[in-house]
């Protein structure tokens, strides 16, 4: 099967989108994912899945801890530079809790201790447990992912 064939069957299972940081050496990272699942209720366990090749990867690995920006539809901007899709040089305020760089005005911020990791072919599946959550009182909308393409949910 050839990889288009498989994206585009993937893309058809709509997402939200979420940006995962973390801070490593001084410095915050941030990367995409859509690959985002709540695992576990007892412990409270997250699962993010990160590319071999992301720069994201060994730096989850080494610092341990990471948090899920689960973001807003006014929040696509920041989807594109996290998935460095913008070539622009962008500064990003970030907004500082229990140690963890978190992205403000996100739907929910999920603040995690890295619980267990398993690599699965070109992916690692970062098992997250969950330290703090974070979240807006006011309801707000999703960012959506669906057929390669940014959504909104619709207004009924
Ligand atoms: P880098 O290239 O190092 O960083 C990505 C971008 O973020 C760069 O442009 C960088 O400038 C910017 N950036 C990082 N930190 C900061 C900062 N502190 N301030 C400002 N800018 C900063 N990949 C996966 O592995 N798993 C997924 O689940 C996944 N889902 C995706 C969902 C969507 C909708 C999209 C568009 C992409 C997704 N990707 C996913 C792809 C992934 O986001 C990109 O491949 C990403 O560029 C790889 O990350 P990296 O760590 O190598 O990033
Ligand atoms: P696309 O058509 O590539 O994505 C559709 C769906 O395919 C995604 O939602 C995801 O479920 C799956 N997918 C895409 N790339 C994958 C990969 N490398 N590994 C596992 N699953 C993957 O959409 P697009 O707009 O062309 O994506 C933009 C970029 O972001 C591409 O480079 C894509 O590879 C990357 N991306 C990666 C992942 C991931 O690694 N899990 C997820 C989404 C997008």
């Amino acid at each position: 099967m050839d990889d288009r064939t498989f994206r585009n069957a993937m893309g058809k299972f709509a997402t939200g989108v979420t940006v995962v940081t973390t801070e490593f050496q001084g410095e915050v990272k941030g990367m995409t994912a859509n690959a985002f699942m709540s695992v576990s209720l007892n412990p409270k366990l997250v699962v993010v899945s990160i590319g071999e090749k992301a720069r994201m990867n060994p730096i989850v690995k080494q610092t341990g801890k990471f948090a899920v920006n689960i973001l807003a539809r006014e929040q696509e901007d920041l989807s594109r530079l996290f998935a460095g899709q913008l070539k622009e040089d962008r500064k990003v305020d970030f907004q500082w809790v229990n140690g963890h760089p978190i992205l403000p005005d996100a739907l929910a911020n999920i603040l995690c201790n890295v619980h267990s990791s398993y690599v699965a072919g070109d992916h690692t599946l970062y098992f997250g447990e969950v330290t703090d959550i974070l979240m807006k009182d006011e309801a707000g909308d999703p960012l959506l992912f669906f057929e390669g393409k940014y959504r909104s949910v619709a207004k009924e």
